[in-house]
């Protein structure tokens, strides 16, 4: 079964920035309310995530190491209204199939958690893939999880590795995108000791929110951007464009979320773009942050272990509101 994780950690865990988005939404599912990362060489040598969420009772730290142990689908036909994050069950096993990983958690003193005995308990994995016994910890209620040396035991995929700087890049962008969909939530990330990102969490009023896009998308992004939203009988758009006039030439701000999920999806692009064709000069490109709520049955978002993708179920649906609300708002907002 070892075997079976490092395989199964093939598909899930690609680089550090994979990794860090399976535990940064496993502590979403946690409902923390701050996280902080710290990266040591891009990730490879070492990568923590601690939360403050309502952890993991002792009794249930070696189950949440096992595969397909979720405790968060119930039987196959929740599998169609995923609300959480994280549901195969897969990430913290692939994770510890391919690293050196240490579990630490810490449960809100409750009668359901009495064999925790009020205090943190930690799990190690050894590297037959042996979980041991858990052992008393010192760490305030939520979990943490600390990973060295990745990849140690499968060369292979080490070998696709790119420098630290460029593994840091991609881990930072992964934290950026979800901070950018989670104002109400506080962020820490450090690289080498090195602070690269602090985001206290906003209060969830619109000044909080707007000042959380100026922070990760530049000053000046709200003061030039139209707010959006826009209803259809099941669909919900809402979000931020910036005004035409403003966009810019790098085609790096383009943020698309699906029930709380950032994806890149060549139906949305195709939207988007269509709705902008008249208004955007030649080798400029939109930016934009836009939330899209659809009913769980209307999207597939099991196309891929690592989740990058959706399919839409009625995509030209899909496509039409996107275009129609877009383009109503634009000319709207350059009147
Ligand atoms: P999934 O997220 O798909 O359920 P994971 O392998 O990512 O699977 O996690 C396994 C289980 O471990 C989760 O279902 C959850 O019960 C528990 N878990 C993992 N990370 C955390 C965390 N940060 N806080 C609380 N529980 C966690
Ligand atoms: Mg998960």
């Amino acid at each position: 079964s070892h075997l079976v994780n490092q395989i199964a950690a093939g598909e899930v865990v690609e680089r550090p920035a994979s990794v860090v988005k399976e535990l940064i939404e496993n502590s979403l599912d946690a409902g923390c309310g701050r996280i902080e990362i710290e990266v040591e060489q891009g990730g490879v040598k070492r990568l923590r995530v601690r939360d403050d969420g309502r952890g993991i009772p002792r009794d249930q730290l070696a189950l949440a190491l096992a595969r397909h142990a979720t405790s968060k689908v119930a039987d196959l036909a929740d599998l169609e209204a995923v609300a959480t994050l994280g549901f195969r069950g897969e990430a913290l096993p692939s994770i510890a199939s391919v690293s050196r990983l240490t579990l630490t958690s810490r449960t809100a003193l409750s009668e359901a958690s009495a064999c925790d005995e009020g205090r943190a308990w930690e799990v190690t994995v050894g590297a037959d893939g042996q979980i041991e016994d858990p052992r008393p910890a010192a760490h305030p209620v939520g979990t943490s999880v600390d990973l060295r040396d990745l990849f140690f035991n499968t060369p292979a995929r080490r070998k696709f590795l790119r420098s630290d700087k460029t593994e840091f890049g991609h881990l930072e962008q992964v934290v950026r995108r979800i901070a950018l969909a989670r104002p109400d939530i506080g962020f820490q990330l450090r690289h080498n000791g090195r602070p690269v990102l602090d985001l206290a969490a906003a209060n969830g009023d619109d000044a909080g929110i707007l000042s959380r896009l100026d922070r990760l998308l530049g000053n000046g992004f709200s003061a030039q951007s139209l707010a959006l939203d826009a209803s259809a009988v099941d669909l919900r758009l809402h979000g931020w464009v910036m005004r035409p006039a403003f966009s810019r030439s790098q085609a790096d701000q383009q943020f698309f979320y699906v029930n709380g999920r950032m994806v890149r999806d060549k139906l949305v692009t195709h939207a988007v773009r269509q709705a902008f064709s008249d208004v955007l000069h030649h080798g400029r490109h939109p930016a934009y942050v836009l939330f899209l709520e659809i009913p769980p049955r209307m999207v597939d978002v099991n196309v891929h272990p690592a989740k990058h993708e959706v399919r839409f179920r009625e995509g030209r649906q899909v496509h039409d509101f996107l275009f129609r609300s877009l383009q109503r708002r634009l000319s709207q907002g350059t009147l």
